[in-house]
């Protein structure tokens, strides 16, 4: 068997959270078209089914589930959900994320929280949900979203919470990766760069500095989601079993210096 072969997901169960849209959908779709069932777990349900819709076409089962990842009985809820409709969880891709857009010494209390908690909470919260059963199962891969920005700070926009959350999304990685390493059960994490998705195209404040990022960076472009698609596959699929605790820098060069 060759190894494009190999890597191939067929018959495996994938969930992946914030999956509408973005990242997570462009991570779905590689799944799916690798041969891989997927549930679709966002809080925007409307736009998670569509996306669950449209990956269905490829020929694979999937579901939409309404889900906030920060809410532990939400993410119980989604793991029955998972477990009725398909038996199993092989790959869970824990990759909700917000980012608030504040300087250290102004922001709030609050908005410090709502970002580590969609960010640390919601990824541990989503990873234990799956470790559980992987265990169980002695087998599964865990791939969390991480950023370059776990790495280095991003300038010019001031963004201190949302570099704390990712940074402590790859120690987390590690944590688990280490203590479930004789389970079965990997972990690790994919550090995109600046990627076009809504997120960013959607904020007028991030939209207009794509210039100065594209001037910062080696390779003069933002990324496309399509490009964190093979690290996925791979990650997902039993070629990578030997790979567990690891961070995937995908950042077009831009933290190299
Ligand atoms: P996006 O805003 O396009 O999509 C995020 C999705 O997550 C949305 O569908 C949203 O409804 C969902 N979501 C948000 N909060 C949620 C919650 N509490 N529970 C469930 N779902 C929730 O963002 P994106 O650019 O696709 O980012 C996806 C991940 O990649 C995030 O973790 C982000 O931090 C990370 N990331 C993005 C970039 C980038 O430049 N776009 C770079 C590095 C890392």
């Amino acid at each position: 068997m060759g190894i494009l072969e190999k890597m191939r997901l067929d018959g495996k169960v994938a969930f992946v959270t914030g999956g509408a849209r973005g990242i997570g959908k462009s991570i779905a779709t590689a799944l799916a078209e690798s041969g891989s069932h997927v549930a679709i777990v966002d809080m925007d349900i409307a736009e998670a089914q569509k996306t669950a819709t449209e990956i269905a076409s490829l020929g694979v089962k999937t579901i939409a589930i309404k889900t906030d990842v920060t809410n532990e009985e939400d993410v119980n809820k989604m793991m029955d959900t998972i477990l009725a409709t398909f038996g199993k969880l092989d790959i869970a891709c824990c990759n909700a994320g917000i980012c608030i857009n504040e300087a250290a010494d102004t922001m709030t209390y609050a908005q410090f929280k709502k970002v580590i908690d969609v960010n640390l909470n919601g990824v541990f919260l989503t990873s234990q949900a799956a470790a559980k059963v992987m265990i169980k199962q002695g087998k599964g891969s865990i791939i969390n979203t991480a950023s370059m920005s776990g790495h280095i700070v991003n300038v010019p926009q001031p963004q201190c919470a949302y570099n704390a959350s990712k940074a402590a999304v790859i120690m987390l990685t590690k944590s688990m990766a280490v203590e479930f390493a004789k389970t079965g059960v990997r972990v690790n994490s994919i550090s995109p760069g600046y990627i076009g998705t809504d997120l960013v195209l959607e904020a007028e404040n991030l939209k207009a500095l794509i210039p100065q990022w594209n001037a910062l960076s080696p390779i003069g472009r933002l990324g496309r989601p399509d490009e964190l698609q093979a690290i996925a596959v791979y990650l997902a699929g039993d070629t990578s079993d030997f790979t567990t605790g690891s961070d995937f820098l995908i950042d077009g060069g831009f933290s190299s210096f």
